[in-house]
């Protein structure tokens, strides 16, 4: 049968994009629907997640005048947008759908009334913000990190249902901008999956900073009343537990992401979901053999990072074999780095010292290195964090390990390197190191591992 196209992504972000655009450059007829071309080219990352976040976080620590934070934030994403979408359009040329696409059957999608046939069909559609059903949340004026992208003042109260990556981010943002913060978190500690006791300390940290947070307990209702000023909204506690009252003057929900199969029509396919994630084998070919998925709409972790990888990898197999899985790859977790952008900030990877303790037990080995003993953390101002590691007795094999400090985002990718790659605390330990420079905590941390696991 004759389709209208080889390969249609329905999606522009990190995952579907990039998929359309090599298998474009190596011959193929492809096409990628957006649903917002002019809005959203380029998917979450550049228009209403990491960019937008960390160019506010960047600028913030170097002006207090918000006008100006916004404006540099609003530049940076016009240019990244506009760039992705020219180079899509004029250089790679391959076709851009506008509009929200559902499906009609597995080689048949419809969009603005039009019908498009492929005989692949990838599914990038990502994910959105998990609104949880708190009473009265679901009436209010509540903003996602999408709409609280688009503030154009500071709040002077903000509320922040959520302790995780996405909450903290824009709890320690406006707090430096000079909002009251109040972060509810219904677990122990904040930054689920993350080391509990570095949570604990970042926690501290904040806390200090003047970020007030209520936590191990759920907020039970929210209520918005107009004022003069506008809305103000009061966050009422568990009435099992506190059942304190707070109010704020903004209300940001960040209780997680869920990922967009609504609407997709997907009951005219074979695809089938595990709960609203398309469920995917090892090759990320979804129950219809010619639907593929990637990126977030397939589940946690969503990191822009994994995405791009598993559309890498997805694109390698389809170039080999259109269906022919005998010399496909499969999709394995790698060290997925996981970086939370308050300042300074957080890089992690791999276990969590309780998850290491689960596997190993008493085998387990950990160190932290402060900071405030190096250097060049002294010189740049960072005094606050340090670098843990996680390990084994008699083992040269890096568990884990989770930087707390300035540019810790990057030096993460250090671990990240040599876990891929089979070195580690002795290898890492053993290198020359520039000097006065950051990384050097990673070497010092490094060290003191490869000394108490007896890798050396
Ligand atoms: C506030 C925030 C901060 C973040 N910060 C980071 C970070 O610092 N680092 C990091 O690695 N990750 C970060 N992320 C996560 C990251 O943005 C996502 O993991 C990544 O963008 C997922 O890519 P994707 O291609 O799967 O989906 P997306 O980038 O979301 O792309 C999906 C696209 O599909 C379009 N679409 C959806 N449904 C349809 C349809 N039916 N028809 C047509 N088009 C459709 C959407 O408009 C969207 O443009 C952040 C996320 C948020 C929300």
């Amino acid at each position: 049968m004759a389709y209208d196209y080889d390969l249609i992504s329905i999606g522009s972000g990190s995952a579907g994009r990039r998929v359309a655009v090599a298998l474009k450059r190596a011959g193929w007829k492809t096409a990628i629907v957006e649903k917002d071309v002019e809005g959203h080219f380029g998917g979450t990352c550049i228009c209403s997640g990491c960019i937008p976040t960390k160019a506010l976080v960047e600028k913030s620590l170097k002006t207090d005048n918000f006008e100006e934070i916004v404006a540099h934030k609003n530049q940076i994403v016009d240019r990244i947008r506009r760039g992705t979408l020219r180079h899509v359009e004029q250089r790679v040329e391959a076709d851009i759908i506008s509009g929200f696409a559902s499906f009609i059957d597995d080689h048949t999608i419809v969009v603005e009334g039009k019908q498009y046939t492929a005989e692949i069909i990838v599914i990038a559609t990502g994910s959105r913000t998990f609104v949880p059903p708190i009473k009265g949340l679901w009436d209010c004026n509540y903003m996602t990190s999408k709409e609280f992208l688009e503030l154009e003042t500071v709040p002077k109260r903000l509320l922040i249902i959520g302790g995780g990556r996405i909450g903290l981010e824009f709890g320690a943002l406006y707090n430096r901008l000079g909002s009251k913060v109040h972060i509810f978190e219904g677990l122990a500690h904040i930054l689920p999956g993350e080391d509990e006791e570095m949570a604990d300390s970042i926690q501290e940290f904040l806390e200090k900073e003047g970020i007030c947070f209520h936590m191990g307990e759920f907020v039970s209702e929210v209520i918005e009343e107009e004022a003069d000023s506008g809305s103000i909204f009061s966050v009422i506690m568990d009435k099992g537990k506190s059942g304190a009252i707070h109010n704020g003057d903004a209300l940001l929900v960040a209780t997680g992401r869920i990922p967009n199969t609504e609407k997709l029509n997907l009951e005219n396919t074979s695809v089938t979901l595990d709960r609203a994630a398309v469920k995917v084998n090892s090759y990320m070919q979804s129950s219809a053999p010619n639907i593929f998925a990637i990126g977030d709409v397939i589940g946690d972790p969503m990191f822009t990072n994994w995405a791009s990888y598993q559309s890498g990898i997805l694109l390698k197999n389809l170039k080999a074999s259109k269906s022919d899985s005998t010399n496909w790859e499969e999709l394995k977790m790698p060290n997925v780095p996981r970086i939370c952008f308050i300042e300074p900030e957080l890089g992690s990877t791999g276990m969590t010292e309780k998850e290491a303790r689960d596997r190993y037990g008493d085998e387990v080995v950990t160190y932290k290195f402060y900071n405030k003993w190096l250097g060049k953390s002294m010189i740049v101002d960072d005094w606050d964090g340090y670098f843990k590691g996680i390990g084994r007795k008699g083992s040269n094999e890096i568990l884990g390990a989770a930087l707390w400090g300035k540019r810790a985002g990057s030096l993460v990718q250090m671990l990240v390197f040599a876990m891929d790659n089979g070195l580690g605390w002795k290898e890492l330990a053993d290198g020359v190191y520039g000097h006065p420079v950051l990384v050097e905590g990673v070497y010092s941390l490094a060290s003191n591992m490869k000394g108490l696991t007896g890798s050396g």
